[in-house]
């Protein structure tokens, strides 16, 4: 059966999505926002139907193409940073990947900007998340490393793949005050928020991580 079909996601996945976000609140999540879209995502449908049967425990799992559907504490703590000083108007995602991530982001703010470089994986999520009717994502099949310019600045920037540097071009597309939340290194990897003040930039370091790379250029 198609795993989008409807009533699997209201269904079954509503238990399994309140027991996820309890677990997360007890390791430390307490956004109550982001609990609540954590306890209304479907992650199910957003892995490899081969592996709906982990969908809800609190690890990443593959998703074709080298890449991952990230772990969910990490998708709740990255969230909950990106919200920290009050709720961004619009948020720019690096990695749209499966699309999870993506769609707890929908449910927090008015409006999503994605880029996803693997042409694949973008189709694949604008699917699911039109399956959870949501429609208040655009995506973009391009480079994250240049941001997504045209809709800039952005209060909020969230990258789900790590590069070896912060890209320069999501520096500039902060807005003033706005806050960007990213993985940075290559084996060793630093979770880190980024505010921006003017011309100044402050770097608070959060937590060891472990993402795929954040690949520059060409785009498959
Ligand atoms: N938040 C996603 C994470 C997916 S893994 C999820 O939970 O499903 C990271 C994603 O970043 C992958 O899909 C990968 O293709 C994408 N990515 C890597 N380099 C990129 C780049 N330069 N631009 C845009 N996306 C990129």
């Amino acid at each position: 059966m198609n795993a989008l079909v409807g009533s699997r996601i209201g269904g079954k996945s509503g238990r399994s999505g309140e027991l996820l976000a309890q677990k997360l609140a007890a390791e430390g999540i307490t956004n109550q926002q982001v609990l609540q879209a954590i306890a209304r995502s479907p992650r199910h449908i957003f892995v490899p139907e081969i592996l709906a049967h982990k969908a809800y425990d609190n690890t990443a799992l593959p998703i074709g193409q080298g890449q991952t559907i990230s772990q969910p504490y990490i998708v709740a703590k990255m969230s909950e940073l990106l919200l920290a000083n009050g709720t961004p108007e619009s948020i720019l995602e690096i990695g749209t990947g499966s699309g999870y991530q993506t769609s707890i982001l929908a449910q927090l703010t008015a409006k999503v900007f994605s880029v996803e470089r693997i042409k694949s994986l973008q189709f694949q999520a604008k699917r699911k998340l039109q399956a959870m009717d949501l429609h208040n994502v655009s995506m973009k099949h391009g480079d994250g490393w240049k941001g997504w310019q045209s809709k800039a600045p952005f209060q909020a920037i969230i990258v789900t793949a790590a590069p070896t540097e912060v890209p320069p071009a999501l520096l500039e597309q902060l807005a003033d005050g706005g806050r960007l939340v990213i993985p940075v290194g290559e084996q060793q990897q630093v979770l880190k928020i980024i505010t921006r003040r003017g011309d100044d930039y402050d770097e608070q370091q959060v937590e060891a991580v472990r993402f795929v790379p954040l690949v520059p250029g060409a785009l498959l």
